[in-house]
This record gives C-alpha cells, structure tokens and sequence, in this order.
C-alpha cells in the first residue's frame, strides 16, 4: 500500500484514495461545511478515526462561510468558498489525515460560481503547482443531457489542467437541498438514472479527465416519512456492467457517489459501496447531530440563556453562554455522528496518510 502525504489531495493521489477505497469495499463520508466550528469538527473527527475524509461547501455554505450578510451574493460566494477551502489547506497536515476538498451541487445558474473558483485554481497552480479543491461538481442533471455532458466536458478540460476532478449527476435526487427540489419523489423516473446515460457519459468524458458521477436509485436529500425512498442500488450494478462491458475496462469502471443518503439502512450503504460508490455525502444528519446538541445544553440551562446573572442566587452564566462552550457541545456533536458513519462506511481505520 502507497502511503499519501496529510493534507488536502489532488490529481493522481485522489485517484489513488478511490482506487483503495473500491478495492477495499469502504467509501468515504462528505460533510457540507459552513464554517470554521464544522470544519474542525469534521478534521477532528477524521483524525481520532484515523479515516480520510471530503469536506464540501454547497454555494449556500459558501456564501455562509463569506457572510450571509453581504448584499453581493455572488463574490460573497466565491470569496466564502476561498476562505473556507484556505482554512482547510492550513490545518488537514495538522491533523495528520487525507483530505478531499470539494464544491457541491452547481446548478445551470452556479456554473459562474464555479468557474469564478476554477480561475482561482488556474492562478494558484501556475503560482505553487497546486489547485485550490480537489474536484467541484456541475449538477445538470435537470437539463437535457446534451447540455449536461457539453458543459461537464467543457470545464472538465480546463479542471484537468490543473490536476482536479469533476463530479457530474445523472438523474435527479429527489427531496430538497438549498432549495432545490420538490418532495414528490416516488413515481418519477427521472429519480432512477439510466445506464445508458453512463456509458455515454463514460465515453465522452473519461478521455478528457478524471470524473465521478452522481447517480440516481432512489435517494432523497433530507430525511422524510418512511416509504418515501425506494433505494434501488442494483441500478449502481447495471450501470457499472453496461461500461464495462461496452468499453473493455476492468470491474466498477465508475466511480461513484451517493448523495441523499440520510436515513438510509445499513445494508443499502453496504450494498451501494459493494457497486463502486467511493463518496457517501452527509449533510442533514450531522445538521440536525450540531443543532441537537446545542438544544441539549439549551434545555438543560434553560436561565443562562437568558440571563447574564441568574436574577434569584446571582450565579454568573458566562461559563455557559460563551459562544466556545456550546458551539463545543455542537461540535461534539458532529463528532460523535461522524464516528458513527466512519464505522458504518468502514473508512475506520484506513486513513492512507502516512
Ligand atoms: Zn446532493
């Protein structure tokens, strides 16, 4: 086994954590960031699991990390994706783990976001031979696929340049994310992607560079009313056979990720992993592992939150309503629901770091 430098990874090194993690049958959780505290959180949690990891920002997570404030919302995004990417640069090496640095779901209307970071990579590497992330992804998977495999070659060429990835979908993921999406998610067919759609876009876009592809068996963003998801991950299996049966490559020629897969069942995760998925993204359960454990520490000191002194027995509170303490509490949070999925995705322990 090769060992790969700590710190956020490019080019040939990440092809080379996907080829490990296929051949080792364990995939690799991705965390939508919004700041430093998540950040830190997700590091801490990868080094204490000795697992690599992918930290992502969604371009509402980038526009967080800048400022929800700023009325310009477009530079707020790119500069909030720079800070937060420059953040990770600084301190992956620190905490001794690989790390994939990526950009999540763009849109038709998020392609000038994108393109605004890849120019930002395109100076960085000419300066230190380095991108900025490790791979963005171009979701058009709600235009015709012409359109969608046209615009993924075009920036997939100048993100090979630079040494980074591309991550396309094909086929929608239903439920909602950043507002994108609807709830009608069972009896539409658009949610189970075809396998002929990733033949062709094994054909046209593997010559040009390195992809991963989101594919669509069912899964939702967020977590709703049991029987809502139908995962179909024998989907993941025909698509994964018809490429290599067609283009003469070795097993799983795709390199898959599996996004909405909050509330799944282990066994799916498991089988899903068993046909090629390397990336397991994780947004909405560790949302709510921060969010209820801050209402923990809420609940239990119900007067410290609402009183600097308490106002009978003058017990100063500002042990409990500094900021550090309970952003502390969500932090563990994150923690302890990461190491839970560090296990399930059997990434536990297999850090390629050395
Ligand atoms: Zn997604």
């Amino acid at each position: 086994m090769t060992h790969l430098p700590a710190g956020v990874l490019s080019g040939t090194d990440y092809q080379y954590l996907i080829k490990r993690a296929k051949e080792e049958g364990y995939a690799l959780p991705a965390v939508n960031v919004v700041g430093t505290n998540s950040i830190n959180a997700v590091l801490e949690a990868a080094a204490k699991n000795n697992s690599d990891v992918i930290i992502q920002l969604s371009s509402g997570g980038a526009q967080f990390c800048g400022g929800k404030g700023h009325p310009d919302a477009f530079n707020t995004r790119v500069l909030g994706a720079i800070s937060a990417a420059q953040h990770v640069h600084l301190l992956a090496e620190h905490y001794g783990v690989c790390v994939v640095l990526h950009t999540d779901h763009a849109n038709k209307g998020l392609i000038p976001w994108v393109e605004a970071l890849i120019g930002y990579s395109e100076d960085l590497f000419q300066d230190q031979g380095i991108p900025l992330f490790t791979s963005h992804m171009l979701d058009l998977s709600e235009e015709p696929i012409d359109f969608n495999l046209q615009e993924s070659a075009r920036l997939l060429k100048r993100l090979s340049a630079l040494d980074m990835s591309l991550e396309i979908e094909l086929g929608i993921t239903g439920g909602e994310e950043d507002g994108v999406g609807s709830e009608d998610n069972l009896n539409n067919p658009s949610l189970y992607t075809q396998s002929e759609d990733c033949l062709r876009a094994y054909e046209e876009l593997s010559p040009l560079g390195h992809f991963s592809l989101a594919a669509s068996f069912g899964n939702v963003h967020g977590v709703y009313k049991p029987g809502n998801v139908q995962l179909r991950p024998e989907i993941l299996k025909a698509a994964q056979e018809l490429v290599q049966q067609h283009c003469k490559t070795g097993e799983k020629p795709l390199d898959l990720v599996f996004h909405g897969g909050s509330g799944s069942s282990k066994a799916h995760i498991k089988e899903a992993i068993s046909h090629g998925v390397f990336k397991m993204n994780i947004d909405t359960d560790l949302q709510f592992a921060f969010a209820h454990a801050i209402a923990e520490t809420i609940e239990q000191n119900p007067k410290a939150f609402k009183h600097q002194v308490d106002p009978e027995t003058g017990t100063p509170y500002k042990r409990i309503y500094d900021p550090r303490s309970f952003l502390r509490d969500g932090e563990q949070g994150i923690i302890d629901r990461l190491t839970e999925s560090f296990h399930i995705l059997g990434s536990a322990g297999k850090s390629l770091a050395s």
